[in-house]
């Protein structure tokens, strides 16, 4: 695979690059961190991925960039027959919101909430000698009314609540957000802030099934048309703890979660850059979201995983946009880049 390093980009910090050292046998574990950290080294080399010394969050190069555009379109073209209700949030969602969804019983590991300083001159100076002396700060904060949004479907559940009933047919929403997961990992592919491009349904449960048969055929079909090699499997959510063992399980047997798994790294298992959801009716249960004869709505949703994306794109087909397939270039409208 030819990566193309390049002569921008910076250097991560050492402890975080340093290779394990080599012995004649590796465990897969350290086989993938391995493979992760060769990946997210040639992507800054690259100047592709821009490294802030915090591992999983990145600023984007311009041709990364051109990519996620070229995805967003040809994602909005596959589409393009849902009548979709395009909505775009900033990556944070009402606190209030956050707490009644529940996010939190099933992954506090997972979330981000924003603080600030609200306090006097005189707690000011305190926080001001407590950054001096190289001390803990961060308790000179008070939470907002705002954190991080988790997924990008998160804001429009109680958005949609507000608005009454369900039309009969339902309705699909169009959302685009950078999403925040405290999980910071070596591998690029797992980022802190990553985009999820989604397509929300929101009706019976059969118009729920129906949406989610015809986007996982969709997927499918784009992964194709990108050229990349891809499998589709049952999968679970990361649910926290003892109790989130039973949860996933149950997840797995009632089938509410598939992915499109792409093979990113060598020596590591593939990557899930596309996601198939159903939620029953878990959201009808936190706000009051009502199909037009009054019963539970059951919402389902199909999320892209953009910035994912990009790197199985990269991985596949070089670092060298201009080298890669006709057709995918075609798709994504990188012509002339
Ligand atoms: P899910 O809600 O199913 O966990 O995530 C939806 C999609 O977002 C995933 O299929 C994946 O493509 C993307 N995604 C999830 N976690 C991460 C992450 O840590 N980093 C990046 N770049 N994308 C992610
Ligand atoms: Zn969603």
């Amino acid at each position: 695979m030819d990566y193309q390093s390049g002569q921008h980009g910076g250097a991560v910090e050492p402890a975080d690059t340093a290779a394990p050292p080599q012995r004649l046998s590796r465990s897969p574990e350290e086989a993938a961190l391995a493979a992760q950290r060769r990946f997210r080294q040639a992507l800054i080399e690259a100047g592709l991925l821009i490294p802030t010394g915090v591992d999983g969050l990145y600023g984007r190069s311009a041709d990364f960039e051109a990519i996620a555009d070229g995805l967003n379109a040809a994602i909005g073209a596959l589409g393009a027959d849902q009548q979709a209700e395009v909505m775009r949030f900033p990556p944070a969602m009402a606190r209030q919101d956050f707490e009644a969804s529940e996010y939190l019983k099933s992954f506090p590991q997972l979330a981000g909430t924003v603080h600030s300083f609200c306090g006097s001159d005189r707690d000011h100076h305190r926080l001001l000698a407590r950054l001096d002396a190289g001390e803990e700060w961060a308790d000179q904060q008070r939470p907002t009314r705002v954190v991080l949004t988790p997924a990008a479907c998160y804001p429009i559940y109680p958005v949609m609540a507000a608005r009454g009933p369900l039309p009969p047919q339902g309705r699909v929403v169009d959302v685009l957000s950078y999403c925040f997961r405290h999980e910071p990992s070596v591998d690029p592919a797992r980022m802190q802030l990553f985009r999820m491009r989604e397509y929300v349904r929101l009706g019976t449960a059969e118009q729920v099934a129906a949406f989610r048969a015809q986007w996982i055929e969709r997927g499918s079909a784009l992964a194709q048309q990108l050229a990349l090699p891809w499998q589709l499997d049952l999968a679970n959510d990361p649910f926290f703890g003892r109790g989130g063992k039973i949860v996933a399980d149950g997840q797995r047997e009632q089938k509410l979660k598939f992915e499109l798994l792409i093979p990113i790294h060598d020596d590591a298992p593939p990557t899930a850059c596309m996601s198939f959801n159903y939620h029953k009716d878990h959201f009808a249960e936190v706000w009051p979201l009502r199909t037009a004869d009054g019963a539970r709505a059951h919402t389902g949703c199909v999320g892209f995983g953009i910035d994912r994306l990009i790197l199985a794109l990269l991985r596949h087909h070089g670092f060298a946009l201009a080298r890669w397939p006709s057709p995918v270039r075609e798709l994504l409208g990188l012509r002339h880049v």
